[in-house]
């Protein structure tokens, strides 16, 4: 069962029946699942989620779906909490920790997000899902779409490295390559889908994948007993996971389960597409548009951001900041985690090792803190663009 009870606004608070089908609010920004926190803190206990299954759905009565009949799970969440000590070894830190998003179905964290989506999107009777995407959210709805029995169409940038496309034609979905950004393909998606019949699951256009990124914020408390780290490194693209983490510390707060403390989140983009990094620099609420996006990074060539501003608030609540780091940067990091650590990480998880290094030297973060270097994918897709040092 959920304790879910209605979908908020992020921007009036105004409430919303979550038995009918929503993108995003009146007001154009993010809705957001909400639960009745003060009955579950009495019934829903830290004992029952570790006697639950390995798998994101220990947390299932914190997740929106209502009937447990309609949850289309391939195994997702509850990944590894790598104690980096090679890297750790050679950086001069002790508690150097990596989580292993690369190890989900479909080799990332999109999975998180895309099994809440798609198991709602069929509780609801839909048919047809769409996403615009730069890779890996498209090879994992195409996955659940595939076990839910629904049909998956996906629009990419026609320069997406090509195991995408093989990834999500292999799903079964109709693909659609476009000369443009994920931008230009959210613009095709918005056009067509109303003529089409599809529902929209792009980031924050619907209102739960945002609740399967927070699992990774439970995760992390579960898996340090119950606390949190001082420093969390996230490469932000749609912003679902960094949102979602700050989102899961405020619902485990209320249902006692951690103090008020909170990590420092830092916000990492490729120097070619660094919305939120300018946004911050700027002190604004919301990031301007980047243009000429560019990076190896597929899931960082995100232009524009609708929860731009639930990002920025996140880092700055949190004491955190964002940083930019070069494409050869967080490419010659990445081999640096794969050859210390036996993690191939996708160009992303390569990303928050160049900012950590970078925030070691102005001093912004000390050598005896608890840092979580989030790897949101494997290397696996990325060939084309991850030539070999
Ligand atoms: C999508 C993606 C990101 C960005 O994630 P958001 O939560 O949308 O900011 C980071 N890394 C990888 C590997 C991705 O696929």
């Amino acid at each position: 069962m959920t304790y879910m009870t209605h979908l908020e606004c992020t921007k009036t608070g105004e409430t919303f029946d979550p038995s009918e089908l929503h993108n995003l609010s009146p007001a154009g920004v993010p809705l957001f699942p909400r639960y009745d926190l003060a009955a579950a803190k009495s019934k829903f206990t830290k004992v029952d989620v570790a006697a639950g299954p390995p798998t994101l759905w220990r947390y299932g009565p914190l997740l929106p779906i209502v009937d447990p009949a309609n949850i289309v799970s391939l195994g997702e969440g509850f990944t590894p909490m790598l104690h980096a000590t090679r890297l750790g070894t050679a950086l001069g830190m002790e508690r150097l920790l990596i989580k292993e998003e690369g190890l989900n179905p479909t080799g990332s964290f999109k999975a998180r997000g895309l099994v809440m989506a798609v198991s709602r999107a069929k509780e609801l009777g839909i048919e047809t899902v769409v996403i615009p995407s730069a890779g890996n959210a498209a090879g994992a709805m195409s996955a659940y779409a595939a076990a839910a029995g629904m049909k998956a169409v996906v629009f990419m940038p026609r320069d997406t490295p090509s195991d995408f496309v093989f990834e999500c034609k292999g799903l079964g979905a109709e693909v659609h390559l476009i000369d443009g950004l994920i931008t230009d393909c959210g613009k095709m998606v918005a056009e067509r889908k109303e003529r089409e019949g599809w529902f929209d699951l792009s980031t924050f256009k619907e209102p739960y994948r945002v609740d399967g990124k927070k699992t990774m914020g439970y995760e992390l408390a579960e898996q340090l007993g119950w606390r949190l780290p001082d420093v969390i490194i996230y490469p932000t693209g749609g912003g679902t996971g960094l949102v979602g983490m700050w989102k899961a510390f405020d619902e485990m707060e209320q249902l006692g389960w951690i103090d008020s403390q909170r990590p420092r989140m830092v916000s990492v983009q490729s120097e070619g597409c660094a919305p939120i990094i300018r946004a911050m620099e700027e002190g604004s609420e919301h990031a301007r548009l980047w243009e000429n996006a560019h990076t190896i990074a597929s899931g960082l060539r995100v232009p524009g951001a609708v929860a731009d501003f639930l990002i920025l608030r996140a880092i700055r609540e949190s004491g955190g900041t964002a940083v930019a780091v070069s494409d050869e940067a967080m490419l010659a990091d990445s081999w640096e985690i794969a050859r210390k650590e036996g993690v191939l990480p996708a160009p992303e998880g390569g990303a928050t090792l160049s900012a950590l290094k970078k925030l070691l030297d102005t001093g912004a973060i000390n050598r005896d803190e608890e840092v979580i270097l989030f790897n949101t994918g494997s290397a696996y897709k990325y060939q084309d663009n991850m030539p070999l040092d």
